[in-house]
């Protein structure tokens, strides 16, 4: 059985619709594989893509960020092409960020290059 990442603020489903603007803000993705959730869902679970990838010396505060733009749901990463057109094929289905508008921090882009990765933003 494949693993789902879970959906962002899903724990806060309990919040009043009409504060989506609260509950977007509480969202952020990953640097690496641009999976969105919510601080609090990262916090608990990590990235669901890059876990391997940190160690537990890294938190998530230091491979996310508050500042992406769109949000695409992806069900088959391997087999939609929304998934192929943002290169999500190895990824867990869950909701991507369409693009990262920050550069990679300093820290973060050591240590993926230690590891021979390069983050690609579209
Ligand atoms: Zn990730």
């Amino acid at each position: 059985m494949e693993r789902v990442a879970d959906v962002p603020a899903h724990l806060e489903s309990n919040r009043d619709p009409s504060d989506f603007a609260l509950t977007n803000k509480t969202l952020v993705c990953c640097y690496v594989c641009r999976l969105i959730k919510s601080r609090n869902q990262f916090h608990e679970a990590g990235c669901d893509n890059c876990k391997n990838l940190f160690g537990p010396s890294i938190s998530f505060e230091d491979y996310t960020t508050p500042n992406f733009s769109g949000m695409i749901s992806v069900m088959d990463p391997k087999a939609s092409w929304a998934g192929k057109w943002l290169h999500l094929g190895r990824y867990v289905p869950g909701c991507y960020a369409m693009a990262v508008n920050d550069d990679v921090p300093d820290d973060l882009q050591d240590i993926l290059e230690n590891k021979g990765i390069k983050v690609r933003h579209g």
